[in-house]
């Protein structure tokens, strides 16, 4: 190609001569010729300044590196519309007002006009554009301080964090942007959940909820999340382009409606509280000639970070009350369960001591059998004492972190026939059956009276809960495991009750009827844990519970391991 000329323009290249010396142009204007190979044979530093990119040496399909095309109001052109790929299409553009999208995700208001030059046989051989920067487009007016005063203000005056998250989008929508939402991550969980969104425009504001309703924030699909969430940085959407809807849309619906939304630009900056990021603030600008300044990123790096202490001390606080509620139901409770056995033991005490002075004042000996009785009465109320202080202090113990286990050789089903043992008088009294299945013996290395404990927590629980139904312990082997059920046919426990039990003061009955802590599954719980094992329940309310426990046997000779792993197909008898 040589001497190409145009004569709409003064622009002449020379092949491989670069550009002509017969190149004029304005100072602040910028030039820029391309070949229809797509080779870039002038690009001045004004054109680079323009579309704010180095100079590239090719392009591909009239597209500039990084750079688009957008209408005014921020929607991208397709890409045949371009100045430049029409004046490549043998177009001449007169000179008119363009504007694109920056790298960095400014933009830039531009005067183009091009035109297509032409070579000696007629034919396009390159497009020359010049461009000029039109006059800017305002720049928002942010007022920092007093929205920052006013976000203040409302995140102030109430305890009910989440209520005024969507008065605080408020403040942004539309001064900042024409949408704002706040994803919230689920304290101890990954999941995310929108805890408030708004859009300036009433149509949009409801598609923007049957969005994010229909198609939550999924963490297990992080190119579609906010970039704080995968990397905690601030991240910038110059315009939810056509490529974006493909690249997140979860299916043909999700695409719709992100298109029916509009083209948005986005700024997303993460909650971030005491080293952690509790979620993220995102801003939705329908006007990418108005793209995110630094300014206004950092007013609402600081407003999000506002929002998140907020959100934090709020939780604290909701936290400090509700463990001070605990404590004091809690207080109520420990103190009407110690004063159970107290008044007995006291009656009988009292009874015990008239009987011994009329008897004496008559010269008479005290019954044997009457002050047995009486002492039995004792017993058995100071043993109830002694237990109720116990579970307390264990449970001071587990919170002070000082539960110690002395470790030893022993059969766990021995340990059950003795528990059982021990209960057969209160269950013969109560009219339950008892039974134990534990063929053959299951040895671990345990803390004797730590494994006694958490048996007779959970026997002792169902022959309470166990309407006087049969009780059943089995105790087995399952390789380097040992298993230990407790079965009953009583009262049972609703489902969503059957975690919440192993959590302290938790329970599942009205003290009305049943009287107790709500302390034994919990250090039960503990204790499991502490020997590395779990405990659970499965339940059918009104048809009884089973408690489960695994133990890890512990470092034990092998041959426990093998010869008593379970008892054989024949040798069951
Ligand atoms: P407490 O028995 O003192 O209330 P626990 O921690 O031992 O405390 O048990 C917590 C709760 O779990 C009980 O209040 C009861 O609601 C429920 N629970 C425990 N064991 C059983 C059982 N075998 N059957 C039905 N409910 C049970």
């Amino acid at each position: 190609m040589s001497g190409i000329t145009s004569p709409a323009s003064e622009a002449r290249v020379t092949d491989g001569e670069g550009p002509s010396p017969s190149t004029r142009v304005m100072d602040a204007e910028g030039v820029v010729l391309v070949e229809c190979t797509g080779r870039v044979t002038v690009f001045n530093s004004q054109a680079a300044a323009h579309f704010g990119i180095p100079v590239p040496l090719h392009i591909e399909h009239a597209r500039l590196p990084g750079c688009e095309w957008v209408r005014e109001d921020g929607t991208p052109l397709p890409p045949g519309d371009s100045p430049l790929a029409r004046a490549l299409a043998g177009e001449p553009v007169d000179a008119s007002s363009w504007h694109v999208l920056r790298p960095d995700g400014t933009r830039a208001a531009l005067r183009c006009s091009a035109v297509p030059v032409r070579a000696g046989d007629g034919q396009v051989a390159a497009a020359l554009l010049r461009t000029q920067a039109a006059e800017g487009v305002p720049a928002s007016v942010l007022d920092a301080t007093r929205l920052l005063a006013e976000a203040g203000a409302l995140l102030g005056t109430s305890v009910d964090a989440e209520a005024r998250l969507e008065p605080l989008l408020k403040l942004l929508v539309p001064a900042l942007g024409e949408g704002a939402l706040l994803i919230l991550r689920t304290p101890g969980d990954s999941a995310l959940r929108v805890a408030a969104s708004l859009h300036a425009d009433a149509g949009r504001h409801a598609l923007l909820r049957d969005l994010l309703t229909r198609y939550p924030p999924d963490p297990s699909a992080p190119e579609g999340l906010p970039q704080v969430f995968t990397t905690g940085a601030v991240g910038r959407l110059p315009i939810l382009s056509e490529a974006h809807v493909g690249a997140i849309a979860r299916d043909a619906e999700h695409a719709r409606l992100l298109r029916e939304l509009g083209p948005h630009g986005c700024l997303s900056v993460p909650l971030g509280a005491r080293g952690g990021v509790l979620g993220a603030l995102l801003v939705l600008r329908s006007n990418v000639l108005r793209a995110f300044g630094a300014e206004e990123e950092r007013f609402l790096t600081e407003l999000a970070h506002r929002t998140a202490l907020y959100l934090e001390n709020a939780r604290l606080y909701r936290e400090a009350r509700e463990a001070v509620r605990q404590r004091d139901e809690f207080l109520g409770i420990a103190s009407h369960e110690l004063k159970t056995p107290l008044t007995p033991l006291s009656l009988k005490v009292q009874l015990l001591q008239k009987q011994v002075v009329v008897l004496a004042r008559e010269g008479k000996d005290v019954p044997t059998d009457r002050v047995a009785d009486a002492l039995d009465v004792v017993q058995r109320q100071v043993r109830r004492l002694s237990g109720l202080v116990d579970n307390l202090l264990d449970v001071s113990r587990i919170t002070a972190g000082r539960l110690r286990l002395e470790l030893e050789e022993m059969d766990l089903a021995s340990v059950a026939a003795e528990i059982l043992y021990r209960f057969s008088a209160a269950a013969a009294q109560a009219g339950t059956e008892l039974g134990l299945e534990a063929p053959v013996p299951v040895v671990g290395r345990w803390d004797r009276l730590r494994l006694e404990q958490v048996v007779t927590n959970l026997v002792s629980n169902a022959l309470k809960y166990g309407a006087g139904q049969p009780v059943v312990v089995s105790v087995e082997a399952r390789g380097p495991l040992a298993r230990l059920t407790v079965k009953d046919h009583g009262i049972g426990i609703a489902p969503d009750d059957l975690s919440r039990i192993f959590e302290r003061f938790e329970r599942a009955v009205s003290d009305r009827h049943y009287g107790g802590l709500g302390l034994g599954l919990y250090i039960t719980r503990q204790i499991v844990e502490a020997f590395g094992g779990t405990v659970s329940a499965v339940s059918t309310p009104g048809q009884g519970a089973t408690f489960l426990l695994e133990l890890p046997r512990g470092d034990i000779p092998e041959e426990w391991l093998v010869a008593h792993a379970a008892p054989g197909p024949t040798g069951g008898g």
